[in-house]
């Protein structure tokens, strides 16, 4: 789904209602996030459908190293033979040296989300491992896209501002599924960092505010996002 000029939606109802966000420049795309299934197969289509090929994809960066968004990652990788970018705190994590940090288990938040907070506990499903070529921080450029460091949700979080196009991607910062909501409850490994992060992103105020989980919000976002922050 076009979101914006050269911007492009691709979402599944597996991992959360999990999205992945694709950007055309000039002859080149980069990715942000790779969905939850395996097989790359929605992403390679949605990239077909705007007559591009994997070969066209030259950056896939990654908003944070939770299952849901890795797992078209190395399968993108080897079609491609994309730069892969993340955080270099998410990096083993990417590569399969180590696990996600868990998060707490105690009850809270929509019961939806109940199996990603499992998953993260026992480290199940794994993502087929990718090594990550080049570490992110605030302020990097990837492709259009200027990096936002939001450590709070896990440590490397990050968000990707394309400013010329008023859409930035804020992983798991927002939701929007099952509801709109100041990311999972219950889901950020460092609420303060978190808090102080959700600010920022408000401070952005973009037109788009494209969400791990659940569709882009397109209307109000900036509003939307204020709201959240100062809630
Ligand atoms: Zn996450
Ligand atoms: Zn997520």
């Amino acid at each position: 789904m076009r979101i914006a000029e050269g911007v492009y939606s691709i979402g599944q109802s597996k991992g959360g209602h999990v999205h992945a966000y694709l950007f055309e420049h000039g002859d080149e795309l980069t990715l942000v996030d790779t969905l939850f299934d395996t097989d790359a197969a929605l992403v390679v289509e949605a990239i077909a459908r705007i007559g591009r090929s994997p070969g066209d994809l030259k950056h896939i960066a990654l908003t944070h190293a939770h299952r849901s968004h890795l797992g078209g990652l190395a399968q993108l990788k080897r079609l491609s033979g994309a730069l892969v970018h993340a955080h270099e705190w998410e990096a083993d994590i990417i590569a399969g040296e180590r696990l996600a940090q868990p998060v707490s288990m105690r009850p809270s938040g929509p019961l939806a989300t109940y199996p990603m907070r499992i998953g993260l506990a026992v480290g199940r499903p794994k993502h087929p491992p990718c090594p990550v070529d080049r570490g992110l921080a605030e302020g990097d450029q990837v492709g259009p896209l200027r990096v936002l460091h939001i450590p709070g949700h896990t440590p490397g979080s990050l968000a990707f501002h394309f400013e010329q196009r008023g859409v930035l991607v804020v992983g798991d910062a927002v939701a929007s599924w099952p509801r709109v909501d100041a990311g999972w409850p219950g889901f950020n490994l460092n609420e303060g960092q978190y808090r102080e992060s959700l600010k920022r992103l408000a401070q952005v105020e973009a037109e788009v505010v494209a969400v791990g989980h659940g569709e882009p919000l397109t209307e109000d976002a900036a509003e939307r996002v204020h709201a959240l922050a100062a809630a």
